[in-house]
């Protein structure tokens, strides 16, 4: 087995990016919404059933565009879980809004449905479930209760790209048609990449014209081109939120080969599964949890350590062993910015997963003999933990 260091992360490409780059540029038009951006957006539509779909510039952003599109106002109240990353807060903060913490689930870090409705007041305007690893929330809980308090839903679907929501049905819709707005990532660390990049999903028809708007500045020249009015101009708030056409036709290549990275993802995540089940580490780590109202995305491998000092200690381990792993978000209700608005509330499970969460490398170039040595690691290292410390 070579040493040879095995990091966290490695962008993938298909191997048509630079092809469709060239492409995009021979055309002489590579602004926002030109050729390859509509082939994306039109893709999304297609393959996932999403009403009407923008890109952006990243996940933030499209994140920001619905926070003008629900019309946040100071003193709004959005409820959206405290284990997530910074962009699911800000987008929100910027408009003015207090941000209300919800607790994770025990079993997953997504927030718990049970806990949102003793949070909601008059000033609620807004529920952001945060599909954490690709693995849904519980949406029919979280529609219902949007439909019982006039709420909006915005997904925040960053690592969510081909994932599915399973109903008590039994039927499947994807991750990001089923809230009022959804936003995607593909930063170089998700699933589908284009560096950086968004997209922003608009499911509720009556905000897909001002949508365009603004994401086009606050005009309307996107109307304009299509030949629906005669001139354009100054309509309404916005910003330059939509990507050139290059980073379009870098993600157009990424979107063709979405089988062929994710059957390649879910091969290593299952190696790391049974490795890590059937091992000694089963009887130290919680392993990843798919709720049976999910289906796996394999954008993350994550384990549950019993707490922070196990974590720091096999962290240290697999880097002897020249593996990176990485812990992953510090709860946002504790953090420097935002822990003085939140009236020092606990949130047990958010806490837990900031302290004892550890992620493994997942990408596709990872061998399943490197897979296979991360697992061995965690096994051995589990074993001399179990050894030293007397536990039967
Ligand atoms: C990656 C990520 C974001 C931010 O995405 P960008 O495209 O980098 O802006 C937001 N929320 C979650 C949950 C993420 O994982």
């Amino acid at each position: 087995m070579s040493n040879k260091k095995i990091p966290f992360n490695k962008p993938y490409l298909s191997g048509d990016e630079l092809n469709y780059i060239n492409d995009a540029v021979s055309t002489g038009k590579i602004s926002g919404n030109g050729k390859y951006s509509q082939l994306c957006q039109e893709f999304f539509r297609e393959k996932y059933g999403f009403n009407s779909c923008l890109l952006t510039t990243s996940c933030t952003d499209a994140l920001e565009m619905a926070a003008i599109l629900i019309d946040i106002k100071p003193g709004d109240e959005v409820i959206m879980p405290s284990y997530t990353f910074v962009s699911t807060a800000n987008p929100f903060i910027l408009r003015g809004a207090k941000i209300v913490f919800v607790d994770s689930r025990i079993d997953h870090p997504g927030l718990d449905e049970n806990k949102i409705e003793e949070l909601i007041t008059e000033k609620t305007k807004a529920i952001v479930p945060v599909h954490y690893a690709g693995s849904a929330c519980n949406m029919d809980k979280i529609m219902e209760l949007s439909a019982k308090y006039n709420l909006w839903v915005v997904e925040d679907a960053a690592q969510a790209v081909d994932s599915f929501y399973i109903d008590s049905n039994g039927v499947q819709r994807a991750l990001g048609s089923i809230g009022h707005l959804s936003a995607f990532s593909f930063h170089e660390t998700k699933n589908i990449i284009s560096g950086e990049g968004g997209m922003l999903v608009i499911n509720e028809k009556k905000l897909k014209a001002r949508a365009e708007i603004i994401w086009e500045k606050g005009t309307n020249r996107s109307a304009f081109f299509r030949g629906e009015i005669d001139k354009y101009g100054w309509v309404d708030i916005g910003s330059s939120f939509l990507p050139s056409d290059i980073i379009a036709a870098f993600l157009y290549a990424q979107l063709e080969s979405i089988p062929k990275i994710q059957s390649k993802r879910k091969e290593i995540w299952e190696i790391y599964y049974s490795r890590l089940s059937q091992g000694i580490a089963n009887k130290l780590l919680k392993l990843q949890v798919v709720p049976k109202y999910s289906t796996a995305n394999y954008h993350m491998f994550y384990i549950v350590c019993p707490d922070l000092e196990f974590r720091n200690n096999l962290t240290n381990y697999l880097s002897e062993n020249n593996i990176h792993s990485v812990f992953h978000y510090q709860s946002l209700h504790n953090s420097q910015y935002y822990m003085h608005n939140s009236n020092g509330i606990k949130l047990e499970n958010s806490d837990n997963y900031s302290d004892c969460l550890l992620r493994l490398p997942m990408f596709f170039e990872l061998t399943n003999q490197e897979v296979e040595k991360i697992s061995n690691c965690i096994n051995s290292f589990c074993d001399n933990f179990i050894v030293k410390n007397n536990i039967i």
